[in-house]
């Protein structure tokens, strides 16, 4: 445990007397980027996290002199904040958050407070599943037009950091349902709503529909001049949208219905509509994005594209160059005929569902981890037609037998990436996958999604 209490400031702050002090709550990488962002707009700032803080995070606060404190929340040293930014990791049952509240204390996102500094163009996109791959495609079509663009939120650089040094016209922000229950007066110029499947739900009292007002609160304070795109084939985002009428232009997108404005699908190609003379067709088959749910990760980008009038040539390019990131459907390696993907990425029930249904092989599947409430009743008709044997990863296996254990022929338990991959590669036969797709959090034997997805890849360059 180290504590650093001293109140440094350099020549260069603008010291701003009076105007408070601000309690950053978690060291990670949003909390060190608000802190720096607070200090430099002259707050008093002060950081505390109840874990142990990383050494670079530490160094990080020690070069901006902002003091902090790791392995304990001092409540005397909190609870005097005019305001307090919170890492979306912590819970709101905490017991200090919960203090903070019966103090009447604001405790927002590092995006709520750095939303205040900038004038830039808001594009949000949030979901159950693909919001990593959508705000990745976004960024890369909008920089590639020309764009003066930044990515921030659920993803790379701290967005407070990046509004203290950057001055960019635009953000492509992903944004998680945490973050945005810590949201109040910030507004997306463009919103995205991806899907609303079953996830995090021990953070939502299990109740599906408090996560989806959760995902709703990505349209909080637009109005008429804004954008807001969803997907129309998405039972839960519909059943939201009864509740919660947005007050922005709506752009639908479906693979199975036409829409008159928006994204759908015509025969083989991709057909985007925003006014009479501002649309864009593309053929499904030259996206760089493969299966199902990439289309419709393909569509989200493309009519945000098309919103803010990119050239349909650019677009096309971008959308056929883009290189998609690790730990989603990534193919590692082809062994004895078998392919191998690593889809560790996959932490939840539907994102699994998708994997499963693009595999156009038998597979088996290698599954498992922390299970969040999963119900995995929506995966029985796939698992039945397409996986042939589970190999379980994960302390905890039971749930994944009882789900299943009339529907293959073949359930074992293994307890390393190690041992998943080299019983996989023996349950497998020329022709089929082995698909590492979790349905799962990955905190049981690894360190992080990408920590298990790294350790399968090598496990399986091992074979
Ligand atoms: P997120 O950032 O929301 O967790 P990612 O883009 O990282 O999502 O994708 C995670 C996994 O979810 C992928 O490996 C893929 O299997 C699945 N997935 C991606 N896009 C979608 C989508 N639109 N609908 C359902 N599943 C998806």
């Amino acid at each position: 445990m180290s504590t650093n209490h001293n109140i440094a400031q350099t020549s260069t702050q603008p010291v701003m007397a009076g105007q408070g002090r601000v309690v950053i709550l978690g060291a990670g990488e949003s909390g060190v980027g608000a802190a720096k962002l607070a200090q430099l707009k002259g707050f008093e700032v002060f950081v505390s996290d109840f874990g142990q803080i990383s050494d670079k995070y530490k160094a990080a606060l020690d070069q901006l002199g902002v003091p902090y404190e790791s392995g304990l929340h001092t409540e005397a040293l909190i609870l005097n904040a005019s305001e307090v930014i919170k890492s979306p990791g912590i819970p709101a049952t905490a017991p200090i958050i919960k203090k903070l509240k019966e103090k009447d204390i604001s405790v927002v996102s590092e995006i709520e407070f750095a939303g205040r500094y900038t004038n830039a163009k808001m594009i949000c996109i949030t979901g159950s599943n693909g919001k990593s791959t959508t705000s990745l495609l976004t960024y890369h079509i909008l920089k590639n037009a020309g764009l003066n663009v930044g990515l921030a939120g659920n993803i790379g650089h701290s967005f407070a950091a990046q509004v203290a040094t950057e001055n960019f016209d635009y953000y492509v922000l992903e944004i998680s349902s945490f973050m945005l229950d810590d949201m109040f007066d910030f507004k997306a110029d463009i919103a995205v709503l991806l899907n609303i499947t079953p996830d995090h739900l021990d953070r939502y009292d299990y109740k599906l529909e408090n996560y989806a007002a959760s995902k709703m609160r990505i349209i909080q304070n637009q109005t008429a001049s804004d954008v807001f795109i969803y997907c129309l084939d998405d039972a839960e985002s519909i059943k939201a949208l009864a509740h919660t009428k947005p007050l922005a232009t709506s752009y639908p997108f479906s693979i199975v219905t036409t829409v008159e404005q928006g994204a759908c699908l015509q025969e083989e190609n991709i057909h985007i509509l925003i006014e009479p003379n501002n649309e864009l067709t593309m053929s499904i088959s030259e996206l760089a994005l493969q299966g199902k749910h990439n289309i419709y990760n393909s569509m989200a980008s493309g009519i945000v594209a098309k919103v803010l009038e990119l050239r349909n040539e650019s677009i096309r390019e971008s959308m056929g160059n883009f290189k998609n990131i690790e730990h989603r459907l990534e193919h590692v390696a082809k062994i004895s005929g078998i392919d191998f993907i690593n889809d560790s990425k996959a932490t939840n029930v539907n994102s699994t569902w998708y994997a499963l249904e693009s595999m156009t092989s038998d597979v088996v599947l290698i599954m498992g981890g922390v299970d969040k409430g999963n119900d995995y009743n929506m995966l029985k008709d796939l698992v039945k037609s397409k996986v042939k044997a589970i190999v379980c990863l994960g302390k905890d296996n039971k749930r994944i037998h009882d789900a299943f254990e009339d529907d293959v022929e073949v359930i074992v338990n293994t307890f390393s990436a190690e041992e998943a991959a080299q019983i996989a590669f023996h349950l497998a036969k020329r022709g089929e996958a082995v698909l590492l797709s979790p349905a799962c959090a990955s905190f049981d034997l690894f360190k992080s999604y990408e920590d298990r997805g790294n350790q399968f890849k090598a496990a399986v360059r091992e074979l």
